[in-house]
């Protein structure tokens, strides 16, 4: 089956009951011993939940799924499943939530780490010790969009007994498969592209057939408790539903974009996998079906700069998150904090569903503000 079917049929179930077309909510959170599904505990068990995990495998083309609560919670479990001692690579633009975890919470439980640029190879394989159990990818990644070859990284990851795993928030299964080019586990922050329309928070992890961590996942997401809700399972399949055709329109619309603001005299640098000057573009071309609806662009005379543009937009929200059905730009740096690598004159556009053009008058008349 094609991803756009997927989307609607995978894990779905007509109710058995009733003939609902549309699965109920449940919000139960004990069920009667002996039923037919082996349900036990709300923690443990949700009808939703494993229908959105059933779905989640199956585009992803995985053997497995463990959702959670949010994006950060299935960030989390992953780490926490590795021992104190192991090593793991992960990328130096990686979001900076994730990065933090790794390299602030986790070690002082004993994990430890390398930052690298996962787009220089050589420094890929110098990193690789003999303890090094995971490499974690972001690709298209947060906010620089820098190009991650899979395929390579993978390679080399296994090659030396580790892991690789992908957070794929910004390119979706529908834009990317991560598992077919050989990472073993993809995460996804749900509450971005999949959920759709900035109305819920979700996370999960998806694994690749005979994956080692996924037991300990497993029991993180049963035993940690970071579960997400029957509702919000229920919400994010009514959003993936539509993601196939959501992400073609993304993607048309952040192509129109780009376009404009590459030809802009007070945009410097724009950030966009698309555009033939973007230096990680010959490997997306390949690993990816289109370039998505993220994009970064840094413009002229800096911080203050930025700041005003981001406060001119009137159709843009301002503010942070992304992949809702309606466009936001956001003044990065001063988000992340003090510990922050990302350019101070950089603003992250999250192209949404919008016409093209009335988004283009909008950043024009913004860069144009004084
Ligand atoms: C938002 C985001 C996360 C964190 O997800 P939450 O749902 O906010 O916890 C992780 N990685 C990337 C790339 C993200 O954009």
């Amino acid at each position: 089956m094609k991803i756009e079917t997927i989307a609607i049929h995978a894990g779905h179930r007509y109710d058995p009951q009733t003939g609902a077309v549309m699965s109920p909510i449940h919000l139960s959170t004990t069920y009667l011993q002996g039923n037919d599904d082996n349900l036990i505990y709300g923690r443990t068990n949700n009808p939703n939940r494993h229908e959105l995990e059933a779905c989640l495998t199956a585009l992803e083309g995985g053997a497995e799924t463990v959702a959670f609560a949010s994006g950060m919670a299935a960030v989390a479990a992953v780490f926490q499943s590795l021992s104190p001692g192991d090593h793991v690579i992960i990328a130096d633009d990686t979001y900076y939530g994730a990065r933090f975890y790794v390299t602030d919470m986790m070690a002082r439980w004993g994990l430890t780490h390398d930052l690298v640029d996962l787009t220089d190879l050589d420094q890929v394989r110098g990193a690789i010790r003999p303890n090094t159990r995971l490499i974690w990818a972001e690709t298209p990644s947060n906010p620089m969009l820098k190009i991650t070859d899979i395929a390579a990284v993978a390679a080399i990851a296994h090659a030396h007994g580790a892991l690789l795993a992908v957070d794929g928030t910004w390119a979706t299964p529908m834009l990317q498969p991560f598992l077919a080019q050989g990472a073993d586990i993809v995460v996804h922050s749900t509450t971005k592209y999949l959920g759709g329309h900035s109305d819920l928070t979700g996370g999960a992890v998806v694994f690749d057939t005979g994956e080692s961590l996924y037991e300990r996942i497993r029991e993180q997401q049963n035993l940690g408790g970071g579960v997400p809700s029957g509702f919000d399972s229920w919400l994010l399949l009514r959003g993936i539903r539509t993601l196939p055709y959501r992400m073609r329109a993304h993607c048309e619309n952040a192509r129109a974009v780009a376009a404009f603001l590459a030809a802009h005299p007070a945009v410097h640098t724009v950030h966009y996998p698309g555009l033939p000057t973007h230096p990680g573009h010959a490997i997306a071309q390949r690993q990816m079906r289109d370039f998505g609806g993220m994009m970064s662009i840094q413009v002229h005379s800096g911080r203050e700069r930025a700041a005003a543009v981001a406060a001119a937009t009137q159709l843009f929200a301002r503010a942070t998150s992304l992949g809702g059905v309606e466009s936001l730009i956001e003044h990065r740096a001063p988000v992340e904090g003090p510990t922050t690598n990302t350019p101070y004159d950089l603003l992250r556009l999250s192209i949404g569903l919008e016409h093209p053009d009335d988004l283009i008058a909008d950043l024009e008349q913004a860069l144009a503000s004084r």
